[in-house]
């Protein structure tokens, strides 16, 4: 039997490659609905900008080009992979994980294949099926080294991301060790001047201070380490409570300090009802509060800390966050103090406010510990008095819209 020598099926790949090409927008549209489908956000937010909605039906463009074409390849200077990589990026700066993104591609396939199938049932009987088959295999190959280009695109920022988040996780470490030390050397260093013969009252009054108040720091860089120690456990053992239950358990841990200093603690009653995960919200719940509390003005009459949430965007900007807002009619943050609060040691007011002990760890740590899990935490000052300290979840869960979308506007009660 004669070798039976396969040519490319140049004609028939070339009818495909034209019904891909004048069909992409729709194919891209259905990509788009199928994939915001599957995330709770809106096909806008699937591709955010417009110059890549633009671009993304290139990527069928590079497919519909490499069927036509089989001396042409897919390599590392094609604009496809160019586009496949931003899409790689994008996906990677939305917090989109690799299954995630392998879901889409499949998606793609599955899009491209059913609109081949059709397109070839019409034209069956004018090609031999291995024609068809010859084709496909292009097709395939073309998607295979597309997904590629985005997946490894992707993992190159996923490990540089997890590289700089562990040298910052040693960094911190070493701060809290150092905290730490400094804590429990002063104590010694008290509790041992306190057994010389020759201290006098007023000096043992003064040790028996020290060591209060470095007990109190070591109690509270414990409490800090321990919700940390929470958040930081595998993220499928997490434990997810509703928001309202994370704010009451912060406000009830709270409860005594609020008392001695007068300050009432309120919580809006339209927080949204959604499941986060305790350990991170508590932690950064407790900090925010203690220091609402702690920096209270003694002068006010009323003293108050308020806890609000919404769930904002998705904008240009963001996609769908949960913000929680701790709110404060307390001494505020001059001016030229703000840009460095949440930066480790920092304390803004230093021996200035009596009283008030601390580390200038807490607002570092939820700094670290929302942002380790894709959120943000900042400070905003509005004219006038008090603070208002904020730190935003992401929120991409279908279930999270529902929770707050059923409420409706009037039973909204904005804070005071
Ligand atoms: P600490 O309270 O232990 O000093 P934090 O990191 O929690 O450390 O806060 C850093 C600094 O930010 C504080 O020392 C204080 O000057 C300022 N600050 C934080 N929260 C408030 C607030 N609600 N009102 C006024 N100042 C605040």
């Amino acid at each position: 039997m004669a070798t039976d020598s396969f040519t490319y099926p140049v004609e028939l790949a070339s009818t495909l490659s034209d019904g891909l090409r004048s069909a992409k927008q729709a194919l891209v549209t259905q990509w788009l609905d199928r994939i915001s489908a599957r995330v709770a956000i809106s096909t806008k937010r699937v591709f955010p900008t417009h110059e890549l909605l633009n671009h993304v039906p290139l990527l069928i463009e590079g497919i519909a080009g490499y069927l036509k074409r089989p001396e042409r390849d897919i390599d590392g200077k094609a604009p496809v992979v160019a586009k496949a990589m931003e899409l790689g990026a994008l996906r990677h700066a939305q917090g989109f994980d690799a299954y995630e993104l392998l879901k889409e591609y499949e998606m793609l396939g599955e899009i491209i294949f059913e609109f081949l199938a059709s397109t070839a049932e019409q034209i069956r009987d004018n090609y031999p099926r291995r024609d068809f088959l010859a084709c496909w295999q292009r097709v395939f190959q073309a998607i295979e080294l597309i997904r590629q280009a985005t997946m490894s695109h992707y993992l190159r920022l996923s490990a540089a991301q997890i590289n700089e988040r562990e040298n910052r996780l040693r960094k911190f470490n070493r701060t809290v060790a150092h905290e730490l030390k400094n804590n429990v050397n002063a104590i010694a260093n008290a509790s041992s001047m306190l057994g010389e013969s020759w201290t006098d009252e007023a000096e043992r009054k003064e040790f028996d201070a020290i060591i209060a108040k470095n007990a109190e720091s070591l109690k509270r860089v414990l409490v800090n380490l321990e919700s940390l120690s929470r958040t930081q456990m595998d993220a499928r053992h997490c434990r997810n409570v509703l928001l309202p239950e994370a704010a009451n358990e912060a406000i009830r841990e709270l409860d005594a300090a609020a008392k001695a200093k007068g300050v009432e603690v309120r919580v809006a009653d339209d927080l949204p009802r959604i499941e986060v995960d305790a350990g991170t919200v508590e932690l950064c719940l407790m900090n925010y509060l203690s220091n609402g509390i702690k920096y209270s003005d003694s002068n006010k009459g009323e003293r108050w800390v308020t806890i609000e949430a919404a769930v904002e965007g998705p904008n240009t900007e963001r996609d769908r966050e949960v913000v929680i807002r701790v709110t404060d009619n307390g001494i505020g943050v001059p001016a030229d103090k703000r840009e460095q609060l949440f930066g480790e040691y920092y304390r803004a007011h230093g021996d200035t406010v009596t009283g008030a002990d601390g580390s200038g760890l807490g607002l570092s740590i939820v700094r670290e510990t929302v942002e380790s899990i894709g959120g943000r935490a900042w400070a905003e000052f509005r004219e006038g008095e008090g603070s208002v300290f904020a730190f935003s979840l992401p929120s991409r869960r279908r279930d999270d819209v529902v929770a707050t979308s059923n409420r409706p506007e009037s039973e909204k009660t904005p804070a005071s």
